[in-house]
């Protein structure tokens, strides 16, 4: 398992955009056929805000990513690679371990992105979206991606989390946004069950109701346990799927929705 996982890590970007095509690809598809929610509005304006959204952040990360990989490494050498990496344990039990630790770690961060009116600046641009559909788990200001990169980074490297487990992290999140971010209809059952270990489109929806006791739920990123231990987890929103109302709150971020407009948002928006 560890030379598969070393190959996935030599080869992470290209893994990523792959994913990214045929994931999305198919979950596009999956979304005209079976939509959760009926008549979402604005899909071409949406997708080429939110795939600019896209395209901003990977170029910043591409002239930023490499110092900020080698802060990373220098801070887990200063710490002398203590943590869950210094353990005895077997390395299956230290990567699996160590994805569900950067998962919190993400879930902790998610939290303050709400918490923090700085963050929320950021934050907010995600949520900015009126409609969600996949195109939406793409959508985040580049300066929120270089912000959450950095501390993931800095975090894990802290908490000694194996290089490899962050890799599988990444591929895994990638996927699973895709997934929890498009307007899918699962089957109820399927729903339910799916809901004990990985966080549905129906339980990540809740998240971006407009409504701030809604909003302020839902927090898990890939595994749902975080929601259940910290008492964020709401399992319905009280409007049902179809009426209830996505975006931010108070009407804020509304009309059409250009890239520039988006790109704009954390210097003019107000703080919820
Ligand atoms: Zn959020």
């Amino acid at each position: 398992m560890a030379r598969t996982l070393e190959t996935l890590l030599h080869h992470l970007d290209t893994v990523q955009y792959v994913l990214l095509l045929l994931g999305g690809g198919l979950l596009a598809l999956l979304e005209r056929g079976w939509p959760r929610r009926q008549g979402q509005r604005g899909a071409p304006t949406r997708w080429v805000v939110n795939l600019g959204l896209y395209g901003a952040g990977v170029a910043l990360m591409a002239t930023v990513f490499g110092p900020l990989q080698d802060a990373a490494i220098r801070l887990g050498s200063a710490a002398g690679w203590s943590g869950l990496v210094a353990t005895a344990w077997p390395d299956a039990v230290k990567i699996a371990l160590g994805v569900m630790l950067v998962d919190l770690v993400q879930f902790g961060l998610h939290w303050l992105a709400h918490a923090i009116p700085l963050l929320w600046r950021l934050h907010q641009v995600h949520h900015a979206d009126e409609a969600m559909d996949v195109s939406t788990s793409v959508r985040h200001h580049p300066l929120e991606v270089i912000v959450l990169a950095s501390l993931t980074l800095m975090l894990c490297a802290a908490l000694g989390v194996p290089l490899l487990a962050l890799a599988l992290y990444a591929v895994l999140q990638l996927a699973h946004t895709l997934f929890c971010h498009a307007n899918i209809a699962l089957p109820p059952a399927l729903d339910r069950w799916l809901r004990l270990v990985l966080v549905t489109p129906d339980m990540h929806r809740v998240h971006h109701s407009v409504r701030l006791d809604e909003g302020n739920a839902n927090f898990s990123m890939v595994f749902p346990w975080w929601d259940h231990l910290f008492r964020t987890y709401c399992a319905q929103p009280a409007q049902g799927h179809q009426a209830m109302r996505l975006g931010l709150a108070d009407g804020e971020g509304r009309g059409e929705p250009g890239l520039w407009r988006a790109l704009w948002l954390p210097f003019a928006g107000r703080e919820r």
